[in-house]
């Protein structure tokens, strides 16, 4: 049944055992782990897939060091398994990230990390060498014996200059240690949805469905397609909705005030020297102000963020222009040798981490933690349970989902039947942890379909093992390359516009695909997607002029790219 056919559905039985509103990381893994249990579950999302906080992140499958220093240990602990566990379970998509940080100092915060320890210190500081060394020992324990990543390092400044050419001298020393790279965010969030929805039948997440209100025993949903609307009764509703859970409580009627976001705002730049000068490292650095930097390679480009600002409104986040000056100032601290300006910058985003309302000062100590918080009962006037999943990290998504299904799977008087700790995600599984491996895979695929082994090697890199099925489908048809995109043909677009929920062009020029944050989107192609997408979906052709106007619009906009 197609996307219509499934909706029309819920006319007849809007019935369903699990409502869930939000379709970033937390609903959709949420979604995957009830999916596996056999639970008949709804997931509606207000826009696409994965474009909230979850697109926003800096990439990073992380433990989270610097909550060493809020005394956050268990969090800690959770996240670097959580860490280990994403690069075992999706290797095509989250590779080890080597992470330095320039040193300035020696003794620098010794002081104040146990007096922030015993909260008697709001004031940020600069950490030096003695201290990041305690806790990237205490790192290395939760790491554990597993050996998914390597033990930390230090390096003397002789050692580091030599290593890194281009970095500060006045450094004293770097420590390196190990983090995750999810290279492709909304690719691996889609993959887990589509993995739920292929295992069960009576799962299904639509994308452009927003929740816009609801009594007693029924919500109400609008296809934002459509204009439709749809009651359906649920036993339990989950709020996912990130950012914006308050706000869809008081859609329910209900008052909450969960959630205090801090906005956080990246850059893509294009630099060539810069991009050399980091090589395959992620450099971390933390000013005199407790404000970060990340200066991290994202295939030939670096992604240098973020900030961390109190915001009431997620739909106000955007990247400031101040906020690109920090970014190049503190990138011209690490590297002052590069001349790096804001002509350098391909793309630009913004998101809203949705943390737990605080009353701390420092927005930084603002646990990272993630609650699930419930509101049942007689004052809700609601015949249903609400869980709102507050908080979290991309990189604990699995453990938080987990949490919450076990919940819900007791509400509903379900027994576990499946985890998720060891399962492989989408183009993970079978993915071959040898590199010859993955050249012989590629060898005999390329004999058996008929597919360029070039064509295979990049189809790899980007959907990992689905490669097989989407080169399959390839093979199926007459094929070409797309006119402007030399690395994508016209069948690849088709399956992808077919199999992953696009509805709209930006879909795919933004989370389906890195063509628009790696600054390769041209109004050529963008009108050129439009038509293949169009000539798929059905579109006239005031629909596709109004699709390129649509997306030409969100990527001046949101993302600063006027084509
Ligand atoms: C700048 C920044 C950097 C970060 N970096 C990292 C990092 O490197 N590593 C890491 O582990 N974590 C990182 N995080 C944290 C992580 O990205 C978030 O914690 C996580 O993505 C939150 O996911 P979510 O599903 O709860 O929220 P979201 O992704 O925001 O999903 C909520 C969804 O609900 C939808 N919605 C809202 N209202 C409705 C409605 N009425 N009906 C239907 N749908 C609705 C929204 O459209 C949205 O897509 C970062 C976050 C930010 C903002």
């Amino acid at each position: 049944m197609n996307r219509n056919e499934i909706l029309s559905a819920l006319k007849n039985k809007p019935e369903v055992s699990v409502l869930i509103v939000g379709g970033g990381i937390n609903g959709i893994g949420t979604f995957r782990d009830l999916a596996l249990n056999g639970v008949d579950v709804l997931l509606v999302e207000k826009g696409d897939f994965c474009s909230g906080a979850s697109a926003a992140s800096s990439h990073m499958a992380h433990g989270g060091i610097r909550y060493l220093e809020n005394g956050e240990f268990r969090l800690v602990r959770e996240a670097v398994r959580e860490r280990n566990r994403l690069l075992q379970n999706a290797p095509h998509m989250v590779k080890p990230l080597p992470t330095a940080i320039p040193i300035f100092k020696w003794f620098s915060g010794l002081l104040n990390a146990p007096l922030k320890f015993f909260g008697m210190l709001d004031k940020p500081s600069e950490r030096g060498s003695i201290i990041i060394k305690l806790g990237l020992m205490l790192y290395d324990a939760y790491t554990g014996r597993q050996g998914t990543v390597p033990k930390h390092q230090f390096f003397s400044r002789k050692k580091s200059l030599k290593k890194w050419g281009q970095l500060n001298p006045q450094i004293v020393n770097t420590a390196v240690y190990y983090e995750g790279a999810i290279l492709q965010p909304e690719r691996l969030a889609l993959e887990l949805l589509l993995d739920a929805e292929a295992e069960n039948p009576n799962a299904h997440a639509f994308n452009y469905v927003s929740m816009i209100g609801g009594s007693d025993d029924t919500v109400i949903l609008r296809d934002e397609l459509t204009d439709e609307t749809y009651d359906v009764h649920p036993r339990l509703v989950i709020n996912a909705a990130g950012p914006w859970i308050d706000f869809t409580n008081r859609k329910l009627g209900l008052s909450t005030h969960f959630i205090g976001g801090t906005k956080g705002s990246h850059i893509v730049v294009r630099h060539p020297e810069l991009r050399k000068a980091i090589g395959e490292n992620e450099f971390f650095f933390e000013n005199e102000d407790g404000r970060i930097v990340l200066i991290l390679p994202l295939y030939d480009h670096v992604l240098i963020g973020t900030s961390d600002i109190p915001i009431e409104h997620p739909e106000e986040a955007l990247c400031t222009d101040e906020e690109i000056d920090y970014f190049l100032k503190l990138t011209r601290r690490i590297f002052p040798s590069l001349s790096l300006s804001s002509e350098d910058i391909v793309f630009r985003f913004s998101g809203v981490r949705p943390l737990p309302r605080s009353t701390n000062k420092q927005v930084s100590h603002i646990s990272r933690d993630h609650s699930i918080e419930v509101l049942s009962g007689d004052w809700t006037n609601l015949r249903f349970p609400i869980y709102s999943l507050v908080g979290g990290k991309w990189t604990s998504f699995r453990v938080f989902s987990e949490q919450v299904t076990d919940k819900a799977l007791a509400f509903l008087g379900l027994a576990r039947q499946k985890d998720t700790r060891s399962l492989p995600i989408g183009g993970g599984r079978g993915y071959p942890r040898d590199p010859g491996e993955v050249s012989r895979q590629i060898e005999s695929l390329s004999a058996w379909t008929g597919v360029a082994r070039e064509r295979l090697k990049l189809l790899f890199e980007r959907y990992g093992t689905r490669a097989e099925t989407i080169a399959t489908y390839m093979n199926g048809g007459t094929d070409f390359i797309v006119k402007g995109l030399p690395d994508f043909s016209l069948r690849e677009i088709v399956f992808l516009v077919q199999h992953e929920k696009i509805c709209h062009l930006d879909d795919l020029l933004l989370r389906r695909s890195m063509l628009a944050m790696l600054g390769r989107v041209t109004r050529e192609m963008t009108e050129e997607l439009g038509r293949v997408i169009g000539n798929t979906l059905g579109w006239n052709e005031e629909q596709k002029a109004a699709e390129v106007r649509r997306t030409l619009a969100i990527l001046a906009d949101r993302h600063g790219v006027r084509l």
